[in-house]
């Protein structure tokens, strides 16, 4: 592992992705916390830091509503989700005074708090640190990328609904990528069809191969369809681990 006293409290995370979306609701926030739960599963120390300052919904998927993050010499430490401590998170839903309190913050102090953010949580030793960000392009983003950049990320991961009008804001994040010099891993189409449980027949209710035809636009990979499942959706309302208690639903092949 590269790792320098330099990279103060990234230098024990190996991997860093980004996960992005044009949109808002496409499923950005679920897609980051399976992708945490997925690798977790496989064995690996996992970090994520949810960026997404004014709809921090990541501590109510993991079931971390309410959590305190405490301070260390080093800055803060992050709330570990799971007893065996292999799922660290750290949200600004935790510094807020309670779950309807909002972020009402001009440009700069928000810059700030990402910068803190990357640069002052004591994640300790991870194998992965998986950075959900806002919708769009926005001051945010490139705050998060600039700070991002001595860590060298591996790149973003970007979701999609099959959708035009959610492609047409993934090209826009693809050439955001594109100017600030970060990798794209590829494209997820999320929501992608509804698999009936009773007859398992698929129903492409939006659309379909948007994500697919995107990709292969751009000269990136495709990772994936994730079909709209309940479970999926109840899973992240309860805080409950998908992957572990629903291994016989729709999305369960996709996502893991
Ligand atoms: P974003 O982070 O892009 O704003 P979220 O991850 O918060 O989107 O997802 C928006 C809503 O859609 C949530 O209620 C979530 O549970 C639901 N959702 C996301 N993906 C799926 C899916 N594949 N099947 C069912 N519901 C989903």
């Amino acid at each position: 592992m590269e790792s320098t006293q330099d990279n103060g409290n990234l230098a024990n995370v190996r991997h860093i992705i980004l996960v992005m979306s044009g949109k808002g609701g496409v499923g950005k926030s679920t897609l980051s916390t399976q992708i945490a739960l997925a690798l977790r599963h496989a064995g690996k120390r996992v970090g994520i830091l949810d960026v997404d300052l004014c709809g921090p919904s990541i501590p109510r998927m993991l079931n971390a509503v309410g959590k305190e993050v405490h301070q260390c010499d080093s800055g803060w430490v992050p709330v570990y989700v799971d007893q065996e401590k292999t799922i660290s998170l750290m949200s600004i839903g935790f510094l807020l005074d309670g779950q309807d309190d909002a972020v009402v913050w001009r440009g700069p102090k928000k810059n700030a708090m990402i910068n803190q953010f990357i640069n002052d949580v004591a994640w300790g030793e991870l194998d992965f640190l998986i950075v959900d960000t806002p919708p769009g392009t926005s001051d945010e983003h490139i705050s998060t990328v600039q700070a991002l950049r001595p860590f060298k990320p591996m790149g973003a991961v970007m979701v999609t609904t099959p959708q035009a009008v959610a492609v047409g804001d993934v090209r826009r994040e693809l050439t955001f990528c594109k100017k600030t010099g970060l990798a794209v891993i590829g494209i997820v189409e999320n929501m992608s069809g509804f698999v009936c449980p009773y007859c398992s027949e698929c129903s492409n209710i939006f659309s379909k191969g948007g994500g697919e035809e995107l990709a292969k636009y751009a000269g990136v990979p495709f990772l994936g369809c994730v079909p709209i499942d309940p479970l999926l959706s109840k899973s992240a309302e309860e805080g409950k681990d998908f992957i572990q208690e629903f291994p016989n639903s729709a999305a369960y092949p996709a996502l893991t």
